[in-house]
């Protein structure tokens, strides 16, 4: 089944739903949304020696001359991701959350581990995982629900697209937690990566470098989307760092500048900690990697853990270097991917509090911070899968 959903959601699905609109009765064609990810255009900015800005400027004119009506950035997403997981670690940290939830918080935006933590211990990591919907599945909410709205059509009249640095968003998109039985529709209909953006560029015999930019869209009239933009924190989406701050801030009144890694066994593995008098107060790590992340599943079973917050990523170094990126044809990996990482950074930063827009939405759309709305269009649950009934295998 997995496999079925995966061959659906591939750039050929994308250009047989433009292909149908063409032909179609205007009742019966769908709006087709594009959100673009931080990542992915950071590693087509590389490709194409092209500043990430005019990389989204450029992909929004090719998506809208092949038939796409609006291109987003899903860095406007990840606001909320961010703000959500923010409040749920205080949450939790303060023992107000369900009893079931338990420190440390895992991280959950990545689906090659959450995959991996569903199926191999399962109902012992599921209640540390964070609830917060990742910035894919954020747009999916933002999209099939207040877009929906905006437009005055049904969810199951926009084709919605993401694209992204991995072949996992993929799986993730599938969650029976993001298919709308009333509508019978996904969140996120189609995920293309970032290499298979790059095919239909081919195939279209279009090269970025030479298109006339176009602005970005912005979803609703408070958050001027004309530029893209992005978050502090490194190219996974700045989790540990947005978290760390704002419970520092929260929970102790402290003000952090500067956070500051320490690398554990190696760059992959780094940890950061706010003292006060010489008590840890907060005790946070990166975990990136399968051997890290065995690592850190180790640590927990035995009870050694100390870590109230994990940012845990499936892929060495990261999403900049997803399996869905574009790979060099001459430089090395390494030298490829520093140089994707030098271009993520170079986009202008948001604090996710003040970026425009997400206050309006909280207000209007969401019904408040903290709302059952919220509740439902920003967070997820997971469970154990017992591996020998799902008949499932890991992939790492
Ligand atoms: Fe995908 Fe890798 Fe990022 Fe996980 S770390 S979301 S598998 S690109």
């Amino acid at each position: 089944a997995e496999t079925v959903l995966i061959t659906q959601q591939s750039h050929e699905e994308l250009r047989k739903i433009l292909d149908a609109n063409k032909t179609a009765a205007p009742s019966q064609q769908r709006l087709v949304v594009v959100s673009v990810s931080p990542q992915s255009r950071a590693s087509l900015a590389a490709r194409f020696q092209l500043t990430p800005t005019d990389t989204a400027k450029k992909l929004t004119a090719f998506f809208k001359k092949i038939g796409v009506h609006y291109v987003f950035d899903t860095a406007f997403s990840r606001n909320f991701s961010l703000l959500e997981s923010q409040r749920e670690f205080v949450q939790r940290f303060r023992g107000q959350a369900s009893s079931t939830q338990t420190l440390p918080v895992l991280t959950s935006a990545c689906p090659g581990w959450i995959c991996y933590a569903e199926k191999t211990h399962g109902s012992f990591l599921v209640p540390h995982l964070s609830t917060a919907r990742s910035p894919q599945q954020v747009m999916g909410s933002l999209v099939k629900d207040f877009f929906a709205q905006q437009q005055h059509l049904t969810p199951d009249r926009i084709y919605h697209v993401t694209v992204m640095p991995c072949y996992d968003k993929k799986l993730e998109a599938s969650r029976p937690d993001f298919f709308s039985q009333e509508h019978q529709t996904r969140d996120v209909d189609c995920v293309v990566t970032t290499g298979e953006v790059f095919k239909l560029l081919e195939e279209e015999g279009v090269s970025l470098s030479e298109l006339e930019p176009a602005p970005l869209d912005s979803l609703c009239n408070g958050a001027s989307a004309q530029e893209p933009t992005s978050h502090r924190g490194g190219g996974s989406g700045g989790y540990l760092e947005h978290v760390f701050r704002h419970a520092a801030r929260e929970l102790f009144g402290i003000h952090v500048d500067e956070v500051t890694y320490r690398p554990l066994r190696n760059k992959d593995f780094q940890e950061v900690t706010l003292e006060k008098e010489g008590r840890i107060l907060l005790h946070f790590a990166a975990a990136y990697g399968f051997r890290n992340i065995q690592n850190l599943v180790q640590k927990l079973k035995r009870g050694r853990c100390p870590y109230h917050y994990v940012e845990v990523m499936a892929c060495p170094a990261g999403c900049l270097n997803g399996g869905g990126q574009l790979k060099g044809p001459s430089t090395t990996s390494k030298e490829l991917l520093q140089h994707v990482q030098m271009l993520y950074d170079t986009v202008t930063v948001q604090v996710p509090e003040d970026a425009p827009g997400v206050q309006e939405l909280y207000e209007h759309w969401l019904q408040g911070e903290g709302s059952e709305r919220a509740g439902r269009l920003l967070h997820t649950s997971y469970r154990a899968v017992e591996m020998a009934s799902s008949g499932l295998s890991i992939r790492w």
